[in-house]
């Protein structure tokens, strides 16, 4: 059962008392945005709460244990989840002047290439100008699947590589990825268990050429809080109520630290997910 003694106030002062002790960070005038360098488009249109998330079904080849969403591994999809896409495309059609970009998520999304032309397509006919980002775990992102999602008009798109625990194949994908796309992110949850693969993969990241490595600061819920060890922590209050790894972001700042004492040329963000991408 994991414990919850610390408190938001004590976890953040931890925060902003190492934050104060790095030079160089840029802070991005939003809730959560600091990061080392200028951030991807996508995280930009998130800053501004101008973002969407289109959920497209949360069938998953992998099973991480800090999933903190309701994903499944199975050889069928599950039918229902095509209301929850009807769902996000109304919200689209109820919100589109504010939304800027569309970022797409899972479950796996290349598990769900149909549904990306489908919506893609339907999305772009209502707002010409708006900006596609997709996050993979990389398992399917064969060359072919790549291109395919890039034709889909998908500018940006962000590996998970902690769900394959780091795996140097998947690791390498990065590299047909980096011809393709605009913007090449590599978005983790910061997970002190993996934090060895972590640092350990820097250096690749880096001969890839990436943008950006965005650290997650690892939201516990009901589909993670039995599979996860450490302490959490409440944010928020009532209907806001979010729980957090304690330790999580003080590792994203262990890892800023590393990345600047190396010089490597992408950004590195902490991202908490306290609140965002909401429309305002
Ligand atoms: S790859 Fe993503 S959706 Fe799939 S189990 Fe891991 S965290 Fe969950």
């Amino acid at each position: 059962m994991m414990d919850f003694n610390h408190s938001e106030k004590e976890a953040i002062e931890e925060i902003e008392h190492i934050r104060s002790g790095i030079d160089g960070l840029v802070s991005h005038g939003s809730y959560q945005a600091i990061s080392t360098g200028p951030l991807t488009r996508g995280c930009q249109i998130c800053t501004k709460m101008r973002s969407m998330t289109f959920v497209l079904g949360y069938r998953c080849n992998a099973s991480c244990q800090f999933c903190f969403a309701p994903s499944y591994q199975s050889e069928e999809y599950d039918e229902d989840e095509k209301y929850n896409r009807h769902a996000c495309f109304k919200q689209f059609l109820r919100d589109k002047n504010k939304i800027q970009g569309v970022g797409f998520t899972g479950g796996e999304t290349f598990l769900y290439l149909d549904k990306i032309a489908k919506y893609t397509e339907k999305i772009r006919n209502e707002k010409p100008d708006i900006y596609f980002w997709i996050y993979t775990n990389g398992i399917e992102a064969s060359p072919e699947n790549l291109k395919a999602v890039r034709d889909f008009g998908i500018d940006e798109i962000r590996f998970n590589l902690a769900a394959s625990g780091y795996n140097n194949k998947i690791i390498d994908r990065l590299g047909e990825a980096r011809k393709l796309f605009d913007y090449l992110v590599v978005e983790v949850p910061s997970y002190p268990e993996q934090k060895k693969q972590l640092i350990g993969c820097l250096d690749r990241l880096e001969y890839y050429s990436i943008d950006q490595l965005t650290l997650q600061e690892l939201l516990i819920n009901g589909n993670n809080i039995n599979n996860l060890s450490g302490e959490g922590y409440q944010s928020g209050m009532m209907f806001s109520k979010k729980f957090f790894l304690y330790g999580s972001r003080k590792l994203t700042y262990e890892i800023i630290r590393y990345c600047l004492d190396r010089n490597y040329s992408f950004t590195v963000n902490d991202c908490s997910p306290r609140k965002f991408g909401i429309i305002g």
